[in-house]
């Protein structure tokens, strides 16, 4: 269990018998202040006389975190689309601004499938949540934790700090952007051997994963039954993530490993399953049956109205919706992109108000994006359940209009009645921009809107116009040239298909 003891004390940070101060003490209101503990997990189990001893080196300091004139303390948690669109756009001179979030960095999450093969490299899609703060001329802090805990009625929120120390800071208004993470939906199996793409850590693994088993399958030794499980790879959910991967896949194997493996690359395959009777649910029909038809012709054995039963070490289940019959299918790597849910502090939030928080999926939130049942606690993106997709476009349009809110409320110098100034206003209304997936062979599918209607387009012209976008979208002109660069050296090298 983690020691937590309460200090008051702002940025002094305490690690086992250390202690750095960063301010001198004073006193003031607890609305005024702003704590921030630290306690080490050590000091938990360090006998009675260390822990004395340790205790007597400890001292408090207690500084005021907001700035003369009395800010408020408004905390993002989340570095994620809804969060930093918020904080970009957020006139942060209005308010005590504190970021925090596990990741130091903003994650261009629609290049990411294609960091899994090396099309991209990683660093190109990461941009340090720092050099967004200071391109921007921020005023804001940024504390690298996982917010664990949540008092809504002290107002206070309980941090996880890398170095597994317990942290506290207080807040006047909160903003929870923590994302989703993926849905096993209770699969047997699944959390233990299948692979998931949500944030880059994934993408490096399931890099590694191919590495392996393709190293693995050369082996003399493996039989060529065995080497065609190892090579066969499944994909699991045919939504934009699964079929995105998926055509990644069949690049990295048409394009490089025919070239450097020939032997081995013959006997990859590569199969999507999902439950409905169709990929892509969400785009136009016409789009889906053309996007059906590319995996195909690309040697993509598509499994459509097929659940997964359960996961084993070298096998998967599966049973046809139509029939229900069952079968065995042996796998090599098996990446579930089948669904999300909300993460665990979202949940940590519902359990403060169960009676209005019924919803397993994730915060209910009203239409001015307050978490229904809570006072100045505001949710957007995948975190929330509303009647928008969880969409990067949705999280970056909420955190735009909540940042508008904030910043229209504090010109009103409204700041004392947060919820009612931002109730006030017109609601949040999502305007799709349109969607757009790669599917691989350097084909694309794009649906736009366009007055009462929709332009749909698939091929090699919508790849152009999707790496357009993707180069439009990213957050600084050193990724778009980053990404520009690694897809150069991609047409001419090939990828870089080592891992370290
Ligand atoms: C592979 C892939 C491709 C995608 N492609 C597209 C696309 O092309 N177009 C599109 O519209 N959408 C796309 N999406 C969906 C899109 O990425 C999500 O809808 C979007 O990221 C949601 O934004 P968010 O701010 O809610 O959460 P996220 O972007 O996931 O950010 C959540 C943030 O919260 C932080 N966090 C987590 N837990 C805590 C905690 N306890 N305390 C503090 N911080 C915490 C995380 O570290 C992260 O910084 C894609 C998603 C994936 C996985």
């Amino acid at each position: 269990m983690l020691v937590s003891r309460k200090v008051p004390v702002n940025l002094a940070l305490v690690a086992g018998n250390r202690m750095r101060m960063i301010a001198p003490a004073t006193k003031g209101a607890r609305s005024l202040m702003h704590t921030f503990v630290l306690s080490s997990r050590n000091t938990h189990t360090a006998p009675a006389h260390k822990l004395l001893k340790l205790q007597n080196h400890r001292r408090s300091y207690t500084t005021r975190t907001t700035k003369p004139d009395g800010k408020k303390t408004l905390v993002l948690l989340g570095t994620g689309w809804g969060s930093t669109t918020m904080l970009k756009t957020l006139d942060t001179s209005n308010f005590n601004v504190i970021v925090v979030s596990p990741r130091n960095y903003f994650l261009f999450t629609p290049l990411l499938p294609s960091c899994t093969v090396g099309t991209t490299e990683n660093r190109s899609i990461m941009e340090p949540i720092r050099h967004i703060v200071g391109r921007n001329n921020k005023d804001v802090r940024f504390y690298e934790a996982q917010c664990t805990d949540i008092d809504p009625k002290a107002k206070q929120l309980t941090l996880q700090t890398p170095s597994d120390t317990v942290a506290h800071i207080s807040y006047d208004y909160l903003v929870v952007g923590v994302g989703g993470t993926y849905n096993t939906f209770g699969t047997p199996g699944v959390q233990e051997h299948a692979l998931f793409l949500k944030e880059m850590q994934d993408a490096s693994k399931i890099r590694r994963r191919l590495k392996d088993t393709i190293e693995r399958a050369g082996f003399e030794d493996t039989t060529l039954e065995e080497r065609k499980r190892l090579l066969h790879m499944v994909v699991v959910g045919g939504g934009p993530t699964g079929v995105e991967f998926a055509g990644e896949l069949h690049d990295l194997i048409t394009e490089d490993l025919s070239k450097w493996v020939p032997g081995l690359a013959k006997h990859v395959r590569i199969t999507l399953v999902e439950a409905l009777p169709h990929v892509l649910p969400s785009f136009d029909p016409k789009l889906v049956k053309y996007t059906e038809h590319t995996l195909r012709k690309n040697g993509i054995q598509l499994m459509t109205g097929t659940t997964v039963k359960r996961v084993g070490r070298t096998t998967l289940v599966v049973r046809d919706t139509k029939d229900g019959r069952e079968s065995e299918i042996p796998y090599g790597n098996i990446v579930w992109a089948a669904g999300i849910q909300a993460r665990e502090f979202a949940h940590t939030l519902r359990a403060k108000v169960p009676h209005v928080q019924t919803n397993a999926r994730g915060l209910i939130i009203d239409d001015h994006l307050r978490v229904k049942g809570t006072g100045d606690i505001w949710a957007l993106g995948d975190c929330t359940v509303s009647k928008n997709a969880p969409l990067a476009q949705v999280a970056s349009q909420q955190g735009k209009w909540l940042a508008r809110a904030f910043n229209a409320m504090a010109k009103e110098r409204q700041a004392g009645d947060a919820y009612n100034s931002i109730a006030a206003k017109a609601p949040f209304v999502y305007a799709s921009k349109g969607s757009l997936a790669y599917i691989g062979g350097e084909r694309a599918i794009a649906e736009i809107p366009a007055f009462s209607t929709s332009i749909t387009a698939g091929g090699p012209l919508a790849s152009l116009f999707w790496k357009s976008y993707c180069l439009w979208e990213l957050f600084s002109v050193r990724s778009s040239l980053s990404v520009a660069t690694d897809w150069a050296k991609r047409a001419v090298f090939g990828r870089h298909i080592s891992v370290d």
